[in-house]
């Protein structure tokens, strides 16, 4: 850090002071439940605080703890996500959830290798759950922490754990013996809201004076940005009806969007129209022969890496082969759709298929 007549205990005592008078007031900071905090950390990986709040509500009436979580069929937690992405979150917060039921009588074990060793549970989460619901002693390293530490510590290139051992270290000294959970959201908390990526609120941040990057008039170029390419990818699906209900397909249990439900069809080639396509991706998906396509809805959606085009078509299903209702394929009522947990993309073409059947009418 920039300054040799500053301490640990200087660096502690201004962004302990900072946090309580400053941090933001959510409503998972107003228990010690460590199931409630556990689920927030999920949740708060890679989704915003503003999107998290109405699913943790929701979650905690749904599944109020390990147990009831536990013992509830995976379409119906894979539902209660349904929205937030990286859908890998919820099927190990209900595995873990089971082994905690199984193996540590419904609790969170307070033991690092135990809690280490359960689904989801990263050296990140680990020490967040420890620190925060348990009071212990284990600095966390989560992207607004390591950007505020490259800063402090006047670390230049990319934010990419490259510098985490010379971090981890620094942290280790660092981190409040007394209250290691405030230090943790301390540290989250000002990267989030003073120590920003783009245009840090320097002249308002507790630990200026400890700062090296502020020091050399750095501090907009450490880190260095990351560009992020997502490939780009175009796709048909088919909203294929037959006597008043709709064909969906779950997706494998493994790899993007395990075990969510989809309308059948897939990635056009290459020059290939998007009737043919749809045609093709059908047959190939579901064995099924479709008739009158009609365009209804394109959706445009980017989840982890690609930026998807979805170009949805209503049509009918034609006599001959008729996909049976297998374990991965359903006719389902068009009111039974929200009964599915779909990715994002899908939730949007039946929100349109809901405001098309919907009764028009009523006063002008
Ligand atoms: S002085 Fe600026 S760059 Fe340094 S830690 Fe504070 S907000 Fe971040």
């Amino acid at each position: 850090m920039a300054s040799d007549n500053t301490t640990p205990a200087d660096f502690r005592r201004r962004i302990l002071g900072w946090y309580r008078r400053r941090k933001r007031d959510l409503p998972w900071r107003r228990t010690s439940d460590p199931y409630a905090i556990w689920i927030s950390e999920i949740m708060l990986q890679q989704t915003t605080v503003g999107a998290v709040i109405p699913y943790y509500g929701l979650w905690l009436k749904s599944f109020p703890d390990i147990r009831s979580l536990a013992a509830a069929p995976l379409r119906k937690v894979l539902k209660a996500w349904q929205g937030l992405g990286y859908y890998a979150r919820a099927r190990n917060l209900h595995a873990a959830a089971k082994a905690f039921v199984k193996h540590h009588g419904g609790q969170i074990p307070e033991e690092y290798d135990a809690l280490r060793s359960a689904p989801g549970f990263g050296p990140y989460t680990t020490a967040a759950i420890l620190s925060l619901a348990y009071r212990q002693p284990y600095p966390v390293l989560e992207a607004n922490v390591r950007r505020v530490m490259m800063r402090l510590l006047g670390l230049h290139g990319l934010a990419d754990g490259r510098h985490d051992r010379i971090i981890s270290a620094r942290l280790e000294e660092l981190i409040a013996r007394k209250s290691p959970g405030d230090f943790n959201q301390a540290m989250m908390e000002l990267g989030a809201l003073v120590c920003r990526s783009r245009s840090p609120l320097c002249p308002g941040c507790p630990v200026q004076g400890f700062c090296a990057a502020f020091a050399k008039g750095e501090q907009e170029i450490i880190p260095r940005p990351t560009k992020i390419s997502y490939r780009k990818i175009e796709a048909v699906v088919g909203i294929i009806e037959d006597g008043g209900r709709v064909l969906i397909q779950q997706r494998p249990d493994t790899g993007l969007l395990a075990g969510l439900w989809e309308f059948p069809g897939g990635k056009m080639r290459r020059g290939e129209g998007r009737i043919r396509a749809l045609a093709r991706e059908i047959r190939e998906e579901t064995g099924a022969e479709i008739t009158a396509p009609r365009f209804f809805m394109t959706v445009d959606h980017s989840y982890t890496q690609y930026q998807v085009k979805l170009h949805a078509f209503r049509c009918t299903f034609k006599t001959g082969t008729r996909p049976s209702d297998g374990a991965r394929l359903r006719w389902v009522r068009l009111r039974d759709l929200r009964k599915f947990p779909f990715p994002s993309g899908s939730a949007k073409i039946i929100r349109g298929l809901e405001e098309t059947d919907r009764p028009q009418g009523g006063r002008p």
